[in-house]
């Protein structure tokens, strides 16, 4: 079977990628040429654990192949799956344009049947607005072949052979909508809702691995093409979830705020334990031997951050409050997760005192380990807030400093661990990288300025940090 990825980004690149190494045809498409071209000299634009080699597995065996000819790889395909951005908008609600754009010209290039797959991460509803969108283009694309109607230019793909730009659709021209023998017809499809739960840093793992898969759809024949497609799972024993779309949709939503919520509540717990002096990795480790709980998620830190959990959070209150409901929940984990980033720097302040002129190193910059990402990054929230206080930064991590380097420039990028201790007043441990976990820490005391340790994710011991004499504090225990 031929599938079309659509937006190859981390979810479409890692998606592409494993159906290629189920056996599938992939043609994976993206706008971003530099993208494209990085990926067909034999680079990987993003970094996630095994994902190169099994690129380069499945380009040698000729299954997976990049492109920006989104025509092209629309109509050779059968399936083609859409994993372009949901940015949020000013308000926190989901901005549909990349999506709205790529139904536009699914509908100029339908050829024969297809099956559209939502993998992006969109509002209840959007499943059937793509739809919408496809018939209103095909019905305008049908029309403008027989004259009577022009499409906007800017839905036009300037590779498009079939529509001259800004005239609209010649009567003569070869049409995506003529069937065999020249007689115009409007193509079947279904669109489906597939939503992604892969986590950036294991993302390979977790989608040959799955806990569940969701399906939303309604139409039978589209259902047994996604089974199909997803067999090598069912496999495995992988439960699947067959629904209709918007509950499919709300599925995710629902999971990613639950898990920014449970986040957010043993945060909570921490700054509780700060304040009575209670250890939170005890109350955290009783509440995970509760089966109903589970240990997972009960982390405590600087907060959630991420592409995905910030924005989903905000889209499903947004979301909420259009359909009339104030989901009050959420609106508190949000702001707690806000404050969560500003109590990280008030722990700093409280052992620094004034941060003007004072330098602090900072160890970890993605927004979580084993990954370059620094999207809503709490290390880099919590730099910026240090910024604004006259703080000077030294920072290190092993994948993301290109990445920061772009937005922050002017920071003291360092080699490692220790160059980023050397002379600094305090160190801060942001991300949880496992390299972090096994610090020479006497070394790490000797370079800095003053023994002081701030460890934003819990990664040491407080007993055996302060027998070296740091003056340590993690989050939610001393
Ligand atoms: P991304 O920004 O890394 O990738 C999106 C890609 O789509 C970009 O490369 C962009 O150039 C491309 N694109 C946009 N418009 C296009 C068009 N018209 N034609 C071709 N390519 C186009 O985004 P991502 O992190 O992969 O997320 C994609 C979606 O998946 C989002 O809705 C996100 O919420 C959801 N999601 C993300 C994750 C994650 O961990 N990153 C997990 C689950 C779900």
């Amino acid at each position: 079977m031929q599938i079309a990825i659509v937006g190859t980004g981390y979810v479409g690149l890692v998606t592409g990628t494993c159906l290629s190494d189920f056996g599938l045809n992939v043609i994976c498409v993206d706008r971003d040429n530099k993208k494209i071209e990085c990926l067909n000299s034999g680079k990987v634009p993003i970094y996630e654990p095994n994902l190169e080699a099994l690129i380069k597995k499945n380009v040698s065996a000729g299954r997976l192949t990049f492109t920006t000819d989104l025509e092209k790889a629309i109509k050779q395909s059968k399936v083609i799956f859409v994993a372009v951005g949901t940015p949020p908008n000013h308000d926190g609600s989901t901005n549909l344009k990349q999506i709205e754009k790529v139904a536009q010209q699914i509908a100029l290039h339908l050829n024969e049947y297809k099956v559209i797959v939502n993998k992006s991460t969109v509002p209840i509803g959007t499943a059937n607005k793509i739809k919408e969108i496809i018939n209103k283009y095909q019905t305008l694309s049908l029309r403008a072949t027989e004259g009577s109607a022009a499409i906007p230019s800017s839905v036009i793909p300037a590779s498009s052979t079939v529509i001259p730009a800004k005239a609209g659709i010649h009567p003569s021209s070869p049409s995506p909508l003529r069937g065999e023998g020249g007689v115009r017809v409007k193509h079947p499809f279904d669109v489906v809702s597939n939503p992604e739960f892969l986590r950036e840093g294991s993302a390979v793992y977790d989608f040959t691995h799955p806990d569940k898969i969701v399906i939303g759809t309604t139409s039978d024949r589209a259902l047994k093409i996604m089974q199909e497609i997803y067999r090598p799972l069912y496999l495995i024993d992988t439960p699947f979830v067959i629904t209709n779309p918007e509950t499919a949709e709300l599925i995710k939503y629902a999971c990613n705020a639950f898990l920014a919520t449970k986040i957010t509540f043993i945060n909570e717990i921490a700054n509780l334990c700060d304040n009575v002096g209670a250890d939170v990795h005890q109350i955290a480790k009783a509440m995970g031997l509760d089966g109903r709980i589970s240990p997972k998620f009960l982390h405590p830190g600087p907060g959630y951050g991420g592409s995905c959990f910030p924005k989903d959070i905000e889209a499903l209150y947004h979301f909420a409050s259009t359909c009339g409901y104030d989901f009050k929940l959420l609106k508190g984990v949000i702001s707690a997760n806000k404050r969560q980033r500003e109590l990280m720097v008030e722990k700093i302040k409280r052992h620094i005192g004034d941060l003007k002129g004072k330098t602090i190193g900072i160890l970890g910059l993605a927004f979580k380990q084993n990954t370059d990402d620094i999207r809503k990054s709490p290390a880099i929230d919590i730099i910026k807030l240090l910024l604004k206080e006259g703080a000077k930064i030294k920072c290190f991590d092993p994948l993301a400093m290109d990445n920061t380097k772009k937005i922050l420039p002017s920071l003291t990028y360092c080699q490692d661990e220790y160059e980023t201790a050397r002379d600094s007043d305090a160190l801060v441990i942001a991300v949880e990288w496992n390299q972090f976990r096994n610090l020479d820490l006497l070394k790490i005391k000797k370079l800095l300025k003053s023994p002081i340790l701030l460890d934003l994710r819990n990664l040491y011991d407080p007993d055996k940090v302060k027998i070296l004499g740091f003056i340590y504090e993690g989050v939610g225990r001393k």
